[in-house]
C-alpha cells in the first residue's frame, strides 16, 4: 500500500485486513479509498460518529454458491459463484458478473467496493454490487456456456430482481451470457422483468450504446481532463491495453476524436501498428473469430507483435489501461512518464498498482481513476433500467448524448471536489470524496 493512513482511518483499515484475511485486491481497493477520506472526516465529523466508513467496508450481504454443470461429453464440473451485495443506500445493488478462472471472493469484493463509489458518481439511483465465478468461458462451446449460465441462475434468481439487485456483464460476460442468464430467470420466475439484467440484446430490452458505453465514456473523460488544461485529443498518440469490449470502443472513440491508437494487447502480448490499429480487423478477430490479437498480423503484415512485453514501454501521449486489475505497475508508470505521457484514464477497474498511482501523481500528469473514467458503462446500464421501467427504447443519438453529459458531469464534480479539498487536478481525491459523500449522506439519512 502507498500512503500512510490518517490516525482515525488506520484502525478501520486494520480491522478490514483482519476480517477479510487474504483478500489482497479488496485490501488494495479499500486502502486506496481510505487514504483520501481524512479531510472528509474533518469537514463532516458526523460520518465518523455514525461509523459510516466501517459500515461501507462491510458488504450488506455476500452470497457464495455451487454451480454444477455438464460439458458436451456429459462430464460434470463444479464451479463456485459469488454475488456480493455491497451497498444499497442509493438504489438496487448494481454491477456486473465476471467469469474468469482468477475469480475468488477477494476479487468480487474489490469490484463491488469500487462499484459503490463509481455508481454514486453517475448521479443515477444505483447501489453497488458485483458477482462472478471462477468458470473459464475460454474454449467452452456455446451449449456449455448456456448450461453453466442456467445452473448459475437456478440459484441466483432468488437473490436478484429489478428492485433488489441488477447484474450485468464484466470480463467473460457479454450479451450472449446475459441472454442465457435472463432466459433462465424468465423461465423460473414466469416474469418478463427486463430490468433485472442490463447489457441485454437490442431485440429484447437492451439499450443502444450500452456495448460502446464504457470505452466511449473513458475517452470522453480523457477529453475532459485535457480540456481542463486547454488541450484536446486531436493528433494524440494513444495506447489502449486489452482488446475486449472496453478497449475496442475506447479505440473507436479515440479515432473519432482525431487521435491515433498505435497499440492494443491481450494477455499474451501486444500489437504495435504505427498506422493506427485497424478497428474492423480487431473486431473481426475478437468478436467474430474469438481469437488472439497476434492474428492481427495476418491482415496487416506491416504491424509488429511483441509477445510478453509491456505495452507501456511504447512512447505515447495518452495511456488507457482497459484490460484488468494491476496490469500497470510502478515501473510501467515510470516508463510512461519518461516517454512524455500526459494523461492516463482507466477503462478497467483498478488497473494501476498503488506504486503506479504514486508515480503518476508525483509526475503531475492527468490521471483519471477507473471509478470516474469507466463509469460510462454502468451509467448506461442505469439508462437501460430507465428505458425498461418505462417500456421505452431510446435512439442511439439520445442515449449517447446522455452518456456524454454524464461523463462531463462526473469530470466536473471530481474536478470541483478536488479543488474544494485543496488538491486541484487530483481526480483520485475528487472521485473518492464525491462518491463517498453521496453514499454517506444517504446512509446517515436512513439511520442505522
Ligand atoms: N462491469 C461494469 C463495471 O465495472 C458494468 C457494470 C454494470 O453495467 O452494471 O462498471
Amino acid at each position: 500500500m502507498s500512503a500512510l493512513l490518517d490516525e482515525k482511518l488506520e484502525p478501520i483499515f486494520r480491522d478490514v485486513l483482519h476480517r477479510n484475511a487474504g483478500e489482497t485486491e479488496f485490501h488494495q481497493a479499500v486502502h486506496e479509498v481510505l487514504e483520501t477520506l481524512g479531510p472528509v472526516l474533518v469537514k463532516y465529523p458526523e460520518f465518523a460518529d455514525k461509523k459510516i466508513i466501517q459500515r461501507i467496508c462491510e458488504p450488506e450481504r455476500q452470497i457464495i454458491f455451487r454451480v454444477p454443470w455438464q460439458d458436451d461429453k456429459g462430464e460434470i464440473h463444479i464451479n463456485r459463484a459469488f454475488r456480493v451485495e455491497f451497498n444499497s443506500a442509493l438504489g438496487p445493488y448494481k454491477g456486473g458478473m465476471r467469469f474468469h478462472p482468477s475469480v475468488y471472493l477477494g476479487i468480487i469484493k474489490f469490484l463491488g467496493f469500487e462499484q459503490i463509489f463509481k455508481n454514486a458518481l453517475t448521479g443515477l439511483p444505483i447501489g453497488g454490487g458485483k458477482g462472478g465465478s471462477d468458470f473459464d468461458p475460454k474454449g467452452k462451446s456455446d451449449d456449455e456456456v448456456m448450461r453453466f449460465c442456467q445452473s448459475l441462475i437456478t440459484e441466483l434468481y432468488r437473490h436478484i430482481g429489478e428492485y433488489t439487485d441488477v447484474p450485468a456483464g464484466d470480463i467473460g460476460v457479454g450479451s450472449r451470457e446475459i441472454g442465457y442468464m435472463f432466459g433462465q430467470y424468465k423461465r423460473i420466475t414466469n416474469r418478463y422483468e427486463s430490468g433485472v439484467f442490463t447489457g441485454k440484446g437490442l431485440d429484447w430490452g437492451g439499450s443502444r450504446a450500452r456495448t460502446e458505453a464504457t470505452g466511449y465514456g473513458t475517452v470522453y473523460f480523457t477529453q475532459e481532463m485535457l480540456k481542463a488544461q486547454g488541450d484536446d485529443m486531436e493528433g494524440k498518440r494513444v495506447l489502449v491495453s486489452g482488446s475486449g469490449n472496453v478497449a475496442i470502443y475506447a479505440i473507436e472513440k479515440a479515432h473519432d476524436l482525431g487521435a491515433t491508437v498505435v497499440a492494443c494487447s491481450d494477455s499474451s502480448g501486444f500489437v504495435l501498428d504505427e498506422k493506427g490499429i485497424d478497428l474492423e480487423t480487431l473486431k473481426r478477430i475478437k468478436e467474430v473469430e474469438r481469437q488472439r490479437i497476434s492474428n492481427y498480423l495476418e491482415y496487416h503484415p506491416h504491424a509488429k507483435y511483441i509477445s510478453g512485453g509491456s505495452i507501456w514501454s511504447v512512447p505515447c501521449d495518452i495511456a488507457l489501461p482497459c484490460a484488468t486489475q494491476n496490469e500497470l505497475n510502478g515501473s510501467d508508470a515510470k516508463m510512461l512518464v519518461q516517454n512524455g505521457c500526459i494523461a492516463v484514464a482507466e477503462g478497467a477497474n483498478m488497473p494501476t498498482t498503488p506504486e503506479g498511482v504514486q508515480v503518476f501523481q508525483a509526475a503531475n500528469l492527468r490521471y483519471g481513476p477507473g471509478k470516474a473514467a469507466n463509469a460510462g458503462g454502468v451509467a448506461t446500464s442505469a439508462l437501460e433500467m430507465q428505458q425498461n421501467a418505462s417500456r421505452d427504447s431510446w435512439t442511439s443519438e439520445y442515449t449517447q448524448r446522455r452518456l456524454r453529459e454524464i461523463m462531463v458531469d462526473i469530470h466536473t464534480s471530481c474536478y470541483e471536489t478536488a479543488s474544494e479539498f485543496g488538491c486541484e487536478g487530483n481526480y483520485v481525491m475528487g472521485a473518492n470524496i464525491t462518491g463517498f459523500i453521496k453514499v454517506a449522506r444517504a446512509m446517515t439519512a436512513m439511520g442505522v
